[in-house]
């Protein structure tokens, strides 16, 4: 089976998700969101077609990771690829998010997608709105995206967010340069 990528794996990532973690960037995504942070993404041709067994060999050699992160591009675009992976990085110990321009809800609906929610730890969920974008966000863009506990979510058929990541982040104590450095 392959995978269209954008990129090469990204190991030692810390803005994708909590810990350290691997990035999976995948190529291709139809939403089009205005202010998209990645549009070289967009383009289904684009990338590299990759072997997902490639992949998994490849995560295998890295070190000191507490999970993968789907993203791209829209990973769910690739469910199926997708599923594979987040497989085996579970059964290398390592915990799966996803980021998606799709809703969870969106996802239920199509056996696809549903598959890779089964697989998936945690979902950043909806498209980029531009009005909505903050830097005061957990591991998101912009305000109307959901971090969601898929396992729990699907256990109680209804969408549990991730509590610790509700709330903003305080960034009311602006960093200041010491007046010790030069440049
Ligand atoms: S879903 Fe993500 S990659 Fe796709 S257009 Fe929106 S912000 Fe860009």
């Amino acid at each position: 089976m392959k995978i269209r990528l954008a990129a090469q794996l990204q190991p030692d990532s810390i803005v994708d998700g909590e810990g350290i973690r691997t990035v999976v960037w995948t190529q291709g995504c139809p939403h089009n969101c205005p202010g998209c942070h990645n549009p070289g993404t967009h383009d289904f041709n684009g990338g590299a077609l990759v072997d997902v067994e490639d992949i998994i060999a490849e995560l295998k050699t890295i070190q000191n990771q507490d999970g993968i992160t789907l993203s791209g591009g829209d990973p769910v675009c690739q469910s199926e690829a997708c599923s594979v992976i987040a497989k085996a990085a579970h059964n290398m110990g390592l915990n799966v998010w996803c980021y998606t321009g799709y809703t969870y809800e969106k996802m239920l609906q199509n056996p696809a997608h549903r598959q890779l929610l089964d697989n998936i730890d945690v979902l950043v969920d909806g498209k980029f709105i531009l009005a909505e974008k903050s830097y005061d966000l957990y591991f998101k863009g912009s305000r109307n995206q959901r971090i969601i506990d898929v396992k729990k979510s699907l256990e109680e058929n209804k969408v549990v967010l991730v509590e610790k990541y509700k709330e903003e982040k305080d960034n009311s104590n602006h960093y200041e340069k010491p007046s010790y450095l030069f440049v």
